[in-house]
């Protein structure tokens, strides 16, 4: 019988020392010697009534911050167990909840900046979404990078709906189709991630879409992780087969000291506002940032999304600042490796070189770019092809110039595998 930690310890890939440093916390709390960063919030305590104003809200918010990033460092060097911290009202996990509540009254959950009352009937902002959100989809994911699909998959719940317009969305049909899906309550939402992780997943991976736009009904849903009575819903939830052999599946193998335990993996495109940075923060354990486009029009002429560059690298650098577990992905794309590629991989070396790069060559002309679809728009036709190999193989040069650290990622499949260690 194998068990889950002991195999997802033993993959080769812990044995590139970037890897092995940049994900140490995500991989400790996946194998259940620490604590997922929501539990650790639930034993912070915030100095404010819930029913206070905004702002502060968001200052207690930022104390009790601080009070956190040290107790998750006396967790982390053993000085103190969880077990022996009581569960304390009102806590950090809950402030953030309810801060997301009120950004929902105004919504800045992203870089649009839409200030729409989203909790009512009435205008909507660019993401064109209410206060309800729907899954398209969830399942063990085996196509994620290695640290993250392991042996038993990544929990993977994909929302509708996005904040960007990707032409080439890879996701089209639940990016593009707010409608998509099952509607979720916090509970139910709760209810999937448990049964993902249950069903042998490493990490449960919030992703869409974009995640970001559904920031209220994810935070809520988080609280709930642990609430195994008010914060389960398993209507219309479906059992996921892990299908990846036998493994242990008892609650040793998603519990931490007695208490419900995964880590939390943030997969967006990073166009969102500090606010949302902050709240998050306190409780994704791993970010699996996009990093798309260069900084002149592309993401503009590419995705009609504005401020991109100066968004993007600016969340880059708190992640990098915050000294947060991460890898970044960038894909690329069919005549867009000087505009695009190029300029990514030079912010990268400059700004934050030992972070593991995912330099993906499986873009495939999708959504509005594919010549046979009924979307299809005749201005996207440098984008209507796969990346030739020349560009590929460029892309891959001007990481090695640059001494980046991707080949262990990206290189990691079967074919290509090079198995360095
Ligand atoms: S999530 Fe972003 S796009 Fe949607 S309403 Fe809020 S600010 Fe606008």
């Amino acid at each position: 019988m194998f068990t889950r930690s002991d195999d997802f310890d033993n993959l080769w890939v812990w044995n590139d020392p970037q890897i092995r440093h940049r994900t140490a916390w995500y991989r400790e709390v996946a194998a259940n010697r620490m604590p997922a960063r929501y539990l650790i919030a639930s034993r912070v305590a915030v100095d404010v009534d819930p029913a206070s104003e905004e702002t502060e809200l968001w200052s207690a918010f930022d104390r009790a911050t601080q009070t956190f990033l040290a107790l998750q460092e006396r967790i982390k060097s053993g000085q103190v167990r969880l077990a022996d911290l009581p569960r304390l009202q009102p806590n950090l996990r809950g402030l953030a909840v309810e801060l997301g509540r009120r950004m929902l009254t105004h919504c800045n959950f992203c870089r649009w900046n839409c200030r729409v009352d989203r909790s009512t009937k009435g205008k909507r902002g660019t993401c064109g979404l209410g206060a309800a959100s729907r899954v398209g989809s969830y399942f063990q994911h085996r196509g994620e990078e290695l640290i993250f699909r392991g042996t038993h998959g990544s929990g993977t719940i994909f929302f509708t709906s996005c904040n960007m317009r990707c032409a080439f969305c890879q996701n089209g049909d639940i990016s593009t189709d707010k409608h998509n899906g099952m509607k979720v309550t916090p509970a139910k939402l709760a209810s999937i991630a448990r049964e993902l992780r249950l069903g042998g997943c490493h990490n449960i991976n919030w992703v869409g879409g974009d995640p970001t736009i559904h920031l209220h009904t994810i935070l809520a849903a988080i609280d709930l992780l642990d609430d195994e009575t008010a914060g389960t819903d398993p209507s219309r939830i479906r059992r996921v087969e892990h299908g990846f052999g036998l493994f242990d599946d008892s609650k040793a193998a998603a519990y931490h000291q007695g208490e419900f335990n995964v880590p939390l993996l943030w997969n967006s495109n990073m166009f969102t506002t500090l606010e949302t940075m902050k709240l998050l923060r306190v409780l994704i354990d791993v970010w699996l940032p996009d990093f798309k486009f260069g900084p002149g029009k592309c993401a503009v002429a590419a995705a009609r999304t504005p401020w991109y560059w100066e968004t993007v690298t600016g969340n880059l650098a708190l992640l990098r600042d915050w000294g947060e577990d991460a890898g970044i992905r960038h894909l690329i794309m069919p005549n867009h490796v000087d505009c695009c590629t190029e300029p990514v991989l030079d912010w990268l070396a400059e700004n934050w070189p030992d972070v593991p790069i995912n330099i993906m060559d499986q873009y495939r002309p999708d959504t509005h770019t594919h010549p046979s679809s009924p979307t299809y728009q005749p201005r996207y036709a440098p984008l209507s092809r796969r990346p030739r190999a020349d560009e590929i193989q460029q892309a891959y040069s001007l990481a090695r110039e640059r001494g980046l650290p991707f080949e262990t990622i990206t290189f990691e499949r079967p074919s290509e595998m090079k198995h360095p260690f």
